[in-house]
């Protein structure tokens, strides 16, 4: 494995890091296992599909996008493809929002679900007719049965864990009466929860998903694409499998959670594939470590509480953890997906460290940002000898090691905007950069030395005095004459663009918020954002949207995408230039 410079633990961007699902496909297509399969066209099919499967009911977070990275990413690597599939088996909690909210999500990332034979483009509700037809097959062939205990019989029957559950009474009646009552279960001649269809397996088997898991389910609802023609649904568990199936999925990948679940997802398919419905080989789930971040939470329930409760500023708040938020607050697709590739695939529950997203876009943005002055906490720095109307154009690399894209100039002029940061009447011991009687270098432009300041009726500083060397001007000659120890940046109080700039930080205190069932909501972290007012260079007047720069000194800032209009953008603050909490 190849090496990235800037991290030695980290692969080297282009080179996928080797990984167990790796080395399992690896492993399948050096067998065959998957090769020679042909679509129901008759077309081939490629050495593998995946498929990326959310479910409609809110947006995609950092999570998510590390699930999008593995299936598209490894269906990429290894000439396949990857299903887009909506698990819209669920009918109250999923909308068309959040369809559309999804795809786009994904297209940003980088990824799609065309190929030479068309748009891959799926939802599991399309498939509800074959769903249904699939469990009266079950019904017929003796592995399904209606069960009409009530609610809490079932759940006492069912055992617990070291106690066997218990036959339902209804088990063993005949397959003719159970698929009399799916039928109209069908026909919505039931209230909801008046019987369920279940698989017949073994009540007393040691993983409870195993005993007499639900099928179907009556449920009167509206479906945002099917309307009102089901009043019953499928269940996740018997669901899951069948899409999988039916779209000749090789590699169902899913978070660990769904480990117990596996034997119920090949009984379907080995029941189903008895009955004919499927050929073989057929899909195999496996399971890997859902990815947590810290400082952040990734679970969709969650955020929804974030937001309900006003805490944020909706899902594409850019402290969230959603892409949309991400993306607002000034990730780029890249930054993600390397971040993905660096945080690896595990086979164990553990926490990637925020610093490891925050490292990835500042890995991504040094080489591609514009550098740009911003004056974040301004003070008045007034050049008393220097002309009250001269108006003199400084310049400075776009960036520090591509000179091919060019310079940019902006003008120095008598008063000025700097740092309040940069200006100690009494200085520190080991302080370099203003106080009255020391000299520094304005950044690309003239050597000043300080004279003095002016305070308000508190004390409080107002105004900085200098005045400057007429010879010492960056870039000339006479540059060099000068030995300062401190350089500053500024920019012309008259020309700059006064904008507002969003300081945003991580959203909660504790590196595991919502760790334990530990209240997430108890460790906000305060600062998580401030708006200020600054002032910028002036030609970040004509930033877009998204446009990204390094603001020298402070960091990775972006126009934001809603906020900013023509000749205003406002800007948010991605990342810091160094990792502030490492310490902490
Ligand atoms: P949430 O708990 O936030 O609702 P979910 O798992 O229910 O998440 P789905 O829409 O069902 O969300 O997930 C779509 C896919 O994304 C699934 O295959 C799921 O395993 C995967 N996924 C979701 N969260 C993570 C995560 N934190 N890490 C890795 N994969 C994830
Ligand atoms: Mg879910």
């Amino acid at each position: 494995m190849s090496t990235n410079p800037k991290n030695p633990a980290a692969p080297a961007d282009n080179a996928p890091a080797a990984n167990f699902l790796r080395n399992l496909i690896d492993a399948d297509v050096a067998s065959g296992k998957y090769a020679d399969r042909k679509d129901n066209l008759g077309r081939p099919l490629p050495p593998i599909i995946t498929r990326f499967p959310p479910e409609p009911n809110g947006y995609l977070h950092i999570g998510h996008a590390k699930s999008i990275c593995l299936n598209f990413g490894m269906a990429r690597d290894f000439g396949g493809r990857c299903n887009m599939r909506f698990d819209d088996t669920n009918p109250t909690k999923e909308e068309q929002e959040y369809v559309d909210t999804i795809l786009d999500s994904v297209k940003w990332l980088g990824f799609d679900w065309k190929d030479d034979t068309g748009e891959h483009l799926y939802f599991a509700s399309d498939y509800f007719d074959k769903l249904y037809e699939m469990a009266e097959y079950l019904i017929t062939a003796g592995h399904a049965y209606v069960d009409s205990q009530s609610a809490e019989d079932m759940a006492k029957n069912r055992g617990s864990f070291g106690e066997p559950g218990k036959n339902s009474p209804f088990r063993d009646r005949p397959a003719e009466e159970s698929l009399d009552l799916f039928r109209r279960m069908k026909a919505g001649e039931f209230r909801d929860g008046e019987h369920i269809l279940r698989a017949k397996i073994d009540m007393a088997s040691p993983n409870m998903n195993m005993r007499d898991p639900a099928i179907y389910r009556i449920r009167h609802a509206h479906h945002h694409r099917t309307g009102d023609k089901w009043c019953i649904y499928p269940m996740y568990d018997y669901a899951h499998p069948i899409e999988d199936a039916i779209e000749q999925v090789s590699h169902s990948f899913c978070t660990l959670e769904f480990m117990d679940h596996r034997p119920f997802y090949d009984w379907v398919l080995e029941r189903l594939a008895e009955g004919g419905f499927f050929q073989r080989p057929l899909p195999e789930q496996t399971e890997f470590a859902r990815l947590n971040l810290t400082y952040a939470v990734t679970s969709k329930r969650k955020l929804r509480q974030l937001i309900d409760e006003n805490i944020i500023d909706g899902w594409d708040d850019p402290r969230n953890s959603t892409i949309v938020g991400l993306r607002r607050r000034g990730y780029t697709p890249e930054s993600i997906r390397l971040f993905c590739e660096r945080a690896g695939v595990a086979k164990s529950d553990s926490w990637i460290d925020m610093g490891t997203l925050e490292g990835a876009l500042r890995d991504d943005l040094d080489d591609k940002a514009a550098r740009a002055i911003a004056v974040l906490r301004p003070l008045k720095l007034i050049i008393d000898n220097f002309p009250e109307n001269l108006s003199d154009d400084c310049s400075a690399p776009v960036h520090p090691h591509h000179p091919e894209r060019g310079q940019r100039s902006f003008p120095i002029t008598r008063e000025l905007w700097i740092e309040e940061e940069d200006f100690m009447e009494t200085p520190s011991k080991g302080y370099f950069r203003l106080f009255p009687g020391n000299k520094v270098r304005l950044k690309y432009g003239y050597v000043v030395e300080c004279t003095g300041c002016d305070k308000d009726d508190n004390g409080k500083v107002i105004a900085v005095h200098c005045s400057y060397f007429a010879d010492s001007k960056s870039g000339t000659d006479g540059a060099n004459n000068y030995k300062v120890k401190g350089t500053i940046h500024w920019v012309s109080a008259q020309h700059s663009l006064e904008a507002e700039v969003r300081l945003y930080d991580r959203l909660f205190t504790d590196p595991n918020p919502d760790a334990g069932g530990k209240d997430f909501k108890q460790v906000l972290n305060p600062n998580s954002k401030e708006v200020i007012t600054a002032y910028l260079e002036h030609g970040m007047r004509a930033a877009l949207p998204d446009d990204k720069f390094q603001f020298e000194r402070h960091g990775y800032f972006v126009a934001d995408r809603v906020d900013s209009t023509p000749g205003n953008p406002v800007f948010n603050r991605a990342v810091t230039l160094k990792d502030s909490w490492q310490a902490k």
